[in-house]
């Protein structure tokens, strides 16, 4: 997930019970000052300690999603700076390749294209899904996340995961899945076959 710094110009002051925040925003130049609203003081405080949102999110017991809303408006406001990735093109492999700009060789986001499943419902001549290949456990399922949620917190990237299979829908714990995977804060997309509205309701 996405690392941040504190705006270096950022600076705070105590008047009576309010806190002022003065700060130059980083894209703009603009000089801000306002009295700092609870959200931006806490985005400062998950930053300044390094919280993790899993944690947080169990121990305040409120949804991750918030702590993520928060940080990315804290971000907009220009207090929070996002960190590059640690997810870069090598110059060994790119040496002449040409960029427009150096932007394009740091990845924001990383795609976990993930077959979760190769159960499908229809049987399309040019298949290659293999049936014989055993489906995960929800253990397991749910260990992938894990692991994928560390590497994007270890690398400062911001995960989004694409459920595909065969067709997701048909994995046994897909809504399991499915909401873990939202809860973490992952960025979500399903590449499956079409469904019932009923279906496509439980992850709305
Ligand atoms: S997985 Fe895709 S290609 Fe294979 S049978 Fe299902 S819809 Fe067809």
């Amino acid at each position: 997930m996405w690392k941040y710094d504190i705006n270096s110009s950022l600076e705070i002051k105590q008047e009576g019970k309010k806190y002022i925040i003065l700060w130059q925003h980083p894209l703009t130049g603009e000089f801000r000052k306002c009295e700092a609203e609870p959200y931006q003081l806490l985005a400062l405080k998950i930053v300044s300690d390094d919280l993790d949102i899993k944690e947080l999110s169990v121990e305040e017991g409120v949804h991750p999603q918030y702590f993520y809303k928060i940080l990315l408006a804290a971000e907009r406001d220009g207090l929070l700076i996002k960190k590059e990735s640690l997810i870069k093109r090598g110059d060994t492999v790119f040496e002449n390749a040409w960029f427009p700009s150096d932007i394009y060789k740091v990845a924001d986001v990383f795609v976990l294209q993930w077959h979760i499943t190769n159960r499908c419902n229809y049987s399309c001549l040019h298949c290659y899904n293999d049936l014989s290949v055993p489906e995960l456990t929800l253990d397991q399922a749910f260990y992938i996340l894990d692991s994928f949620y560390d590497f994007c917190n270890l690398m400062g990237v911001h995960g989004q995961i694409s459920f595909t299979g065969g067709n997701p829908f048909l994995y046994p714990y897909f809504f399991d899945v499915y909401y873990k995977a939202f809860t973490l804060g992952f960025s979500l997309a399903i590449l499956g076959n079409p469904v019932e509205e009923d279906e496509l309701k439980k992850v709305g």
